[in-house]
């Protein structure tokens, strides 16, 4: 397989259209300028192509193993850990504070799209030590700041979340390992926990599990869940590591892809935690690395797509088969390289431009997450809020979705080849299925989007989204030149007004038609917003030549043709939803 980081369209979403500036004007980023993140992006791209694109093929045939009770790491995987940790790049984003470089949120995402395309199952072990650094910066106690941080920051300790149970997945009203108060201010946790994440593994010197559990006193359903830290290693009080915790590994699953991310079955027979955040208060707390996991997820697949993309392109360039139509290049040949087939064209213009318009959103949303927590402007601040918590479910489900598919048309612009281990193809297909899945199915994320984000502060979110394209649109004069770009957008933000006031209608008086559409009403969101975003990508280089503009102008073009049609579609079918409730009853013949 090949891989080369698209940098030049990251630094050209980064420069030409947020704004560098803007990130720098932000209080702590004001060392960011373009030299930075050209170097930054730059010395990832070569990591990922020459570090871990060579392993993806090992992780997956030799996967993690389970072994005498504990996980090893498929081979090579321990040796680019370390070099991953002695470039610095589990810190990216991290607080000098504990040692990390204090780079912007955004650039880390643009790294994990890397990191995606690259090594999928690599990439897992240093995502979840990510969201758990985040999140017990904000919300673990002075103590464990100091005591934790910064060895995640080096990367010598990793991080899981653990919520799932045998019996509780997406319901985690449900779950019921069990924590008590110890008579030292610890509790003891029991229970066990299942499908985790880099749970086991030997990269690094200790694993922080932290631990969605319930007191014995607690609540039932959701508001009755607690946060602990339970270490693998317990932590002496001068940070040294002291003897093993009860948290034992009792299998790894067996599974589909990523078959080099040890998926672990966790046992915790009275391990000793710390609570993080308040009693009863963990879900809450929990969020604040599974919103953050959520578009990483969004991003695992948007690496995939890229990657599937670059290698179609190669391929269609060199595999030689059946006479092209049209004028062909050399008569005397017997066949033409496929690039030239124009149904191959069209699925590898298709991808590209679905890539690079799913590529906005999500640097879209890595911007207004710097916002979020950088900006001191209130105003700002909550814009940027509503805009990451509105994108979230968009960021999670779309890009994930487009992993799959562009997977699956790349392989398809293979044949059979494709289909056999020899190109990677069928891997990428079987890795990408995942993303759709963890982290909150693509469901799920259509029920947050439908049944909290559209209502949430009134509906402020989605109305903020809307009225910043409404001035787009508003502010292009009509018939002008990039009219093929923004009269199809604009058609588009009408139709998901309109059927947005429709949902908001249903779901008040009919909450199960409005969940029945939700799944296919946060694809034409997402559909519509990734035309949007295309249009504001278009307007911001308006008068731009060269190559390189033109060549945007035209995919964004083919975004508009070949992409946004679906919404028309996806409009009539959740409409149609409403008759959908009479044909239930069916589920119940034998
Ligand atoms: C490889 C892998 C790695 C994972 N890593 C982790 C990890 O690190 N930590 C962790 O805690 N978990 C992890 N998980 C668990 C993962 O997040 C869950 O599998 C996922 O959240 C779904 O839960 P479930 O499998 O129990 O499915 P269920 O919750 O049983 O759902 C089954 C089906 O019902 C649908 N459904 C359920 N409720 C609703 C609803 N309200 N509305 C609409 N549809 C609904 C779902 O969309 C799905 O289609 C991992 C799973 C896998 C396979």
């Amino acid at each position: 397989m090949i891989y080369e980081a698209p940098v030049k369209d990251m630094m050209f979403l980064l420069d030409d259209w947020i704004g560098i500036d803007q990130i720098a004007a932000l209080p702590g980023y004001e060392h960011v300028d373009r030299d930075t993140c050209e170097f930054v992006l730059e010395e990832a791209g070569k990591f990922c192509s020459r570090e871990l694109l060579p392993l993806n093929r090992t992780g997956d045939e030799h996967g993690a193993v389970f072994k005498d009770g504990a996980v090893m790491s498929p081979p090579g995987f321990r040796e680019a850990y370390a070099k991953f940790c002695e470039n610095g790049w589990p810190g990216l984003d991290a607080d000098p504070e504990h040692g990390g470089q204090g780079l912007p949120r955004l650039l880390q995402f643009l790294i994990d799209e890397m990191l995606g395309s690259s090594n999928m199952s690599f990439k897992l072990y240093a995502e979840l030590t990510h969201g758990a650094y985040h999140l017990m910066a904000s919300e673990a106690s002075e103590d464990i700041r100091t005591r934790y941080l910064p060895n995640m920051v080096a990367g010598s300790w990793s991080g899981t979340m653990c919520l799932t149970e045998p019996h509780s997945g997406t319901d985690l009203g449900l779950l019921n390992t069990k924590a008590s108060r110890s008579e030292d201010g610890t509790y003891t946790l029991t229970g066990t926990k299942i499908f985790i994440t880099s749970g086991d593994h030997d990269l690094t010197e200790n694993i922080l599990h932290l631990v969605l559990a319930r007191l014995d006193d607690a609540p039932a359903g959701v508001r009755g869940i607690s946060l602990f830290l339970v270490p693998r290693t317990l932590v002496n009080d001068d940070g040294s590591l002291g003897e093993r915790n009860a948290v034992n590994t009792a299998s790894i699953e067996h599974k589909m892809g990523i078959k080099g991310s040890a998926t672990c079955v966790l046992n915790f027979d009275q391990a000793t935690g710390y609570l993080v955040g308040a009693e009863n208060r963990g879900l809450m707390a929990m969020f604040r690395m599974m919103n953050l996991e959520r578009i990483a997820v969004g991003i695992q697949g948007l690496g995939v797509a890229e990657i599937a993309y670059q290698n179609a392109l190669a391929y269609a360039r060199e595999r030689t088969q059946s006479k092209a139509p049209g004028p062909r290049p050399d008569p005397s040949k017997a066949a033409d390289p496929i690039i030239l087939q124009p149904d191959i064209q069209r699925k590898l213009l298709k991808i590209r431009a679905q890539v690079e318009g799913a590529r906005a959103m999500a640097v879209f949303a890595g911007f207004q997450a710097d916002v979020q927590a950088r900006s001191v402007d209130p105003d700002a601040v909550e814009a940027a809020t509503d805009f990451v918590a509105l994108l979230t479910p968009l960021v999670k489900s779309y890009l994930s979705d487009l992993g799959v598919s562009s997977a699956l048309e790349a392989q398809q612009v293979y044949g059979g080849h494709g289909y056999i281990r020899e190109h990677g193809m069928e891997q990428l297909v079987r890795d990408a299925r995942i993303t759709p899945i963890y982290e909150g199915t693509n469901e799920v994320q259509a029920v947050d989007l439908v049944k909290r984000k559209l209502t949430l502060h009134e509906g402020r979110l989605v109305q903020r989204l809307f009225q910043r394209w409404k001035e787009l649109f508003d502010a292009q004069a009509t018939e002008d030149e990039l009219d093929f770009v923004m009269a199809p957008a604009r058609e588009a933000l009408l139709r998901l007004r309109d059927l947005t006031g429709w949902m908001v209608e249903r779901l008040a008086d009919d909450e199960a038609t409005a969940l029945a559409a939700a799944t296919d009403y946060q694809r034409l969101f997402a559909l519509t917003a990734v035309a949007c975003f295309w249009a504001e990508i278009v307007a911001a280089m308006a008068g731009r030549e060269g190559a390189f503009f033109e060549a945007k102008r035209r995919i964004a073009g083919i975004f508009m043709q070949q992409v946004l049609p679906e919404t028309v579609a996806l409009a009539v079918q959740v409409r149609n939803t409403d008759k959908l409730s009479n044909a239930v009853p069916l589920l119940d013949e034998a």
